[in-house]
């Protein structure tokens, strides 16, 4: 898949037999619908903040982006998770998944509690992929 925000090919990584796509370019992660939940299955207080952060999604004020969803190749919705600070990432309009810019990802991992192995593991790809 290309990367919605520079048009690379994105790496396909896997963690606990969920493959996660990653532009190294960038270092953007783009998770498929439902991987979000699943990454942080291992951890049940992470997952279930996680389910509670995506029922709460908010249309974010930002005008739409130029962002593209690599499956369908349609202009991604900008939405907004309510935690503290909040984080903007990129959803596609027919739920294929979501688009984090570097750090989001993170972000989000350590304002539910479920930093952990997950955020160790993108530490680590990010550090090997940043020269
Ligand atoms: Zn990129
Ligand atoms: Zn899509």
């Amino acid at each position: 898949m290309l990367c919605p925000a520079c048009d690379t090919e994105m790496l396909i990584l896997e963690f606990n037999r969920i493959e996660i796509d990653f532009c190294h370019l960038c270092g953007g992660v783009w998770l498929d619908e439902g991987e979000l939940e699943m990454l942080l299955q291992p951890d049940n207080t992470g997952a279930m903040a996680v389910s509670g952060l995506m029922a709460d999604l908010k249309k974010s004020d930002r005008p739409a982006g130029k962002r593209k969803c690599p499956v369908c190749r349609k202009t991604m919705n900008p939405v907004e998770l309510s935690i503290e600070p909040v984080v903007e990432i990129d959803k596609c309009i027919y739920n294929h998944g979501l688009w984090f810019d570097k750090g989001e990802l993170e972000q989000i991992m350590s304002s539910t509690g479920a930093a952990g192995k997950m955020s160790a593991f993108l530490n680590s790809v990010f550090k090997k992929k940043s020269n």
